[in-house]
């Protein structure tokens, strides 16, 4: 899983001129970005079977070209209306992200070539993988992928319970509490067989399944045999995928249960469903419940962030800490190609995002490539 030599050049080329300064968070940023976007692609011609699958990480060059592209002209961005007097539970997820996230997606609209297909990956992902998709057929569906996702009783409960509102159906109700200022939909209101209302959040999460059989090349001790062993190994490593529930998505199932009233909510579940790629098809391999209720402790993970969400945006400026930059996180960031503050060169942020901030900086081109057409055959 790599960049040929030619497009690790010409990317550490790209990630200058967005302005990354240190080598050693290009490099971070790279390689997950090409965990994030690499797919391996199938050569169904290719006669020697080492071959047949090849890795590729030329999605990884688009979205760095798309970038560079959007900065050159940050005017042409769209700029979104001011946020009225609500905030919504989405919002505050994103605030507990990232604040510059937060300030981004309140600054701008996101529908530029950059972000599509992100977009249509999500439209992909919420039609065919949701729970509402699933909930129909789950006793029937015999797709190993899913019966291997669905092991979690959590997630039996949840299909065994009566459906009461669906956040992603054509006009699904949008909840107010006036009282605290908030307005949001969550994606799934249910009722169990005890007859308690709770709150279900879902989340897609894009991990490398090791039993994906687009992954699985044949090598050399494939062939000698011991595929069983290789499987067995490989089931091991799938089962061991650890969970961790991000403060962020607490945070918004957290928000449901304090502020909708119109249902009594006893808890809530914040369920990740752990997909891959198969054949360039988004498939789920795992799923995650984490059931929450409203606690001293959840409360006061909730009010902080409350708190400082919104003096961030009665002060229209917070501190932004660069040590704290993830480049896991960025390059997995749907808000990734308009943040100039993955780069480190900002300490503030400012609300809404400015967009004067978008901006290209000189590079040197690589002189290995000097006789190659940016963007031509990476
Ligand atoms: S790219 Fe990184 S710093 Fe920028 S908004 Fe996303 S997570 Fe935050």
């Amino acid at each position: 899983m790599k960049y040929t030599p030619r497009q690790f050049s010409f990317a550490q080329y790209l990630m200058r001129r967005v302005g990354f300064l240190h080598q050693q968070d290009i490099d971070a940023y790279l390689q997950h970005l090409l965990l994030v976007k690499g797919r391996y692609h199938v050569n169904p011609k290719a006669k020697n079977p080492f071959k047949r699958w090849h890795y590729s990480a030329k999605a990884c060059m688009d979205a760095l070209l798309a970038e560079v592209e959007l900065k050159k002209s940050p005017k042409q961005i769209p700029l979104r209306q001011p946020s009225g007097p609500y905030f919504s539970a989405t919002s505050l997820a994103r605030y507990a992200f990232c604040v510059s996230a937060f300030s981004i997606a309140d600054a701008f609209e996101q529908g530029s070539a950059v972000s599509n297909e992100w977009i249509k990956l999500g439209e992909n992902l919420h039609q065919t993988l949701r729970l509402s998709a699933q909930h129909a057929n789950y006793g029937e569906n015999r797709d190993p992928f899913y019966r291997r996702a669905w092991q979690n009783p959590a997630i039996g409960k949840i299909f065994r319970s009566e459906p009461i509102y669906m956040g992603h159906a054509e006009l699904a109700k949008l909840f107010f509490n006036d009282e605290t200022g908030f307005a949001g939909s969550p994606d799934y209101i249910f009722r169990d067989r005890e007859g308690l209302f709770f709150v279900v959040e879902e989340k897609f999460i894009q991990q490398r399944d090791p039993m994906n059989p687009s992954a699985l090349r044949l090598d050399k001790e494939e062939l000698k045999g011991i595929l069983e062993e290789k499987n067995l190994e490989r089931q091991q490593q799938w089962e061991k995928l650890a969970f961790y529930f991000f403060d962020n998505h607490i945070v918004q199932v957290l928000a449901y249960l304090y502020n909708l009233v119109e249902y009594p909510l006893s808890y809530g579940y914040l369920v990740y469903w752990l997909y891959d790629f198969k054949d360039g098809e988004p498939y789920v391999h795992k799923a995650g419940v984490k059931k929450l209720s409203l606690t001293n402790e959840t409360m006061a993970l909730y009010q902080r962030y409350l708190n400082e969400m919104q003096t961030f945006k009665e002060r229209g400026n917070i501190n932004f800490d660069v040590l704290k930059v993830n480049a896991k996180k960025c390059a997995a960031c749907s808000l990734s190609p308009y943040c100039m503050h993955k780069t480190k060169r900002f300490h503030t942020v400012h609300y809404p995002y400015r967009s004067a901030d978008l901006r290209v900086y000189a590079a040197e081109f690589p002189s290995v490539l000097r006789s190659e057409l940016p963007g031509n055959g990476f």
